[in-house]
């Protein structure tokens, strides 16, 4: 079930269209490319602790497709992280029997933690990479179709590994784009797409990103004029790459003047690496102050355009969470297409963007029906029942890839080739529509309620609706939303949702005070409503921070592991030690006058 070019590529053009044709052939029959595919995540793992425990003695081998689907879902049941964690700490604490999955895993990966609160492990093995190739280079292949690129141009690539480290049982372990970079696939990929990173492996693995920051800004400086795309993982790593050289631009050139590195940069590793790789190029660092000088004036306004003229495209994950982020991102792309990339998580890929020409309001993702075996649970949201305190959704019985409805919303459930059986990833996506046999996805939001005081029910996508809104005002008097976050405080009777701005710009008290007013009546989740008349919830709390306090935020997540990469803000929280930041930061407090 691989694509027939894997060892036979001539060229890029017949490469795409054999890898394009193969992505056609399983689309089209993605009701038994599922089946197969679960039936290959079986016989692969058949016998091992946790699927013996379920299955007993039953013979899978001997069972047709369809039957071994249906048993399957019958007799394993539905999972979380919480009920596979017991197991994966056993192979994490060095365990080596066959737990999860006959082939022993020798690397875990560490989730973001930043969406659930706490870095999760997952199993990574091979197949994670090259799934991981294989969805680049198809992306790849799409791209090149709209947005053609030049052979052997150079990508900028805001990536970084974090740390990895050994587990109690000696398991590498680290975030899955970490082992990404390092794994021989990440070549593989520069070679096959024919694209070049800029920064070298030491750049990308230093571990301090305010240096590897620094060095791919430039780099990619250094070769403006090879650059054909600007890309990065999440889209909040190119907003904060930007935001940096804004501030460090004149050093930046001094360096290309002179073929030397600020002392900023101190690992000597990257030093090394960076130096080996620069010349003196005179005539370039004035042009580029030249520029800067002149976009300085403008605010930034098109600066990708106008430092790295070749570029085609900036591409990066830049829906879900990251949709805050994406006036910042057309601010500095000028009128460069903003290409959104595909979906995925450390558990598994998901979906592949066939239209890299949407804007990303409007990407959908095609399921890639043989990377795991995907389950959808239906949900029906609560309108009128206030009774049901946490509940936030209705549940049906989940259904394979083939009976999804279009308009209908859905839990993700996966089986994947890294030993997860029926695990609820917990994010909530909408069917758009159908690409051959397999369904187009809209993100919606991570499941976990994240707002909720008492009958209320507010998800990641509710609060930034909300957000979305109160900050209409603020760029009609010229400021900007930076970041925000939110905490339900339960502390003081009766409880209330705090909302935390960082914004550029001066605002007057007023405007503020308004901008609060209308988040606050801008929550349409009927429990809050109705808890907002009777004051079972108070006032909203809007809580204005100083500059650079979401900066503190990020690194004390990166203190604590997190990689730059995989970085998603967390939009609500109860972790005491980002409150405290929060609210030390805190410059201005208002309270909402709706519902008065
Ligand atoms: P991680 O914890 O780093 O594995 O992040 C994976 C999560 O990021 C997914 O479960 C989604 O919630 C989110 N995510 C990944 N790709 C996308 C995308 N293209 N659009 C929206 N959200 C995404």
């Amino acid at each position: 079930m691989e694509p027939a070019h894997a060892v036979t590529s001539n060229g890029n053009g017949s490469y795409d269209c054999d890898i394009i044709s193969w992505f056609d052939s399983v689309s089209e029959n993605a009701a038994i490319v599922q089946r197969e595919t679960l039936g290959r995540i079986l016989e692969l793992n058949y016998g091992v602790e946790y699927l013996k425990k379920w299955f007993g003695d039953v013979k899978i081998q001997e069972m047709d497709a369809c039957a071994l689907e249906s048993l399957y879902t019958s007799l394993v049941p539905l999972a979380s992280h919480a009920d596979l964690e017991p197991f994966i700490q056993r192979i994490a604490d060095g365990d080596t029997d066959p737990i999860l999955t006959q082939q022993p895993i020798t690397t875990l990966s560490l989730s973001s933690g930043t969406t659930e609160g706490r870095p999760k492990f997952v199993p990574f093995t091979r197949h994670s990479s090259q799934t991981t190739l294989q969805i680049f280079r198809l992306a790849a292949a799409y791209r090149s179709r709209v947005y053609p690129i030049r052979d052997g141009g150079r990508i900028l690539e805001f990536i970084y590994s974090s740390k990895q480290f050994k587990t109690k049982g000696g398991l590498t372990a680290g975030t899955a784009t970490t082992h990404y970079y390092a794994s021989e696939e990440f070549k593989i990929k520069q070679e096959k797409t024919k694209s070049f990173t800029c920064s070298p492996q030491e750049v990308i693995s230093s571990g301090d990103y305010k240096q590897s920051t620094y060095c791919h800004l430039l780099l990619g400086l250094f070769f403006s004029d090879q650059v054909e795309f600007i890309t990065s993982t999440f889209a909040y790593s190119i907003i904060q790459a930007f935001a940096s050289f804004e501030e460090h631009w004149k050093e930046i050139c001094n360096d290309i003047r002179e073929a030397t590195l600020c002392s900023r940069i101190t690992l000597p590793r990257i030093r090394k690496a960076v130096l080996d790789i620069i010349s003196s190029k005179p005539s370039l660092a004035s042009q580029i102050e030249a520029i800067c000088e002149d976009l300085q004036a403008s605010d930034w306004y098109s600066l990708i355009p106008r430092l790295w003229p070749n570029v085609k495209y900036v591409y990066s994950i830049m829906t879900g969470s990251m949709q805050p982020y994406l006036k910042k991102l057309r601010h500095y792309a000028g009128s460069l297409p903003l290409v959104s990339a595909d979906y995925g998580s450390t558990e598994s890929w998901i979906g592949l963007n066939l239209d890299p020409s949407l804007p990303p309001e409007d990407v959908t993702f095609t399921v890639m029906p043989t990377f795991s075996y995907f389950e959808f649970i239906p949900l029906y949201r609560q309108k009128q029942d206030l009774t049901s305190g946490t509940v936030d959704f209705i549940e049906d019985e989940p259904v394979p890839l083939s009976q999804v409805k279009v308009g209908q919303e859905y839990e993700i459930v996966l089986t994947t080739f890294t030993g997860l059986y029926r695990y609820r990833l917990g994010d909530v996506v909408e069917v758009a529509g159908f690409y051959k046999g397999a369904p187009k996805l809209n993100f919606i939001c991570r499941r976990k309620l994240i707002l909720t005081v008492n009958i209320d029910k507010n998800t990641e996508k509710d609060l930034q609706l909300v957000v979305e809104r109160g900050s209409q005002l603020l760029s009609k008097f010229g400021a900007e939303l930076i970041d925000f976050t939110s905490h339900a405080d339960l502390m003081h009777q009766p409880g209330h949702y705090i909302i935390y701005w960082e914004i550029k710009g001066e605002v007057e008290e007023r405007v503020l005070g308004e901008c609060c007013r209308e988040m606050d009546a801008s929550f349409v989740d009927h429990g809050y409503v109705v808890s907002r008349r009777t004051n079972s919830i108070g006032p909203l709390e809007l809580c204005i921070v100083e500059r650079g306090t979401f900066k503190k935020i990020l690194d004390y997540f990166i203190g604590n592991g997190a990689a730059l990469s995989q970085f998603k803000t967390p939009r609500c929280t109860s972790d005491q030690m980002l409150l405290r930041i929060l609210n030390v930061c805190s410059i201005k407090r208002y309270r909402s006058t709706a519902y008065n």
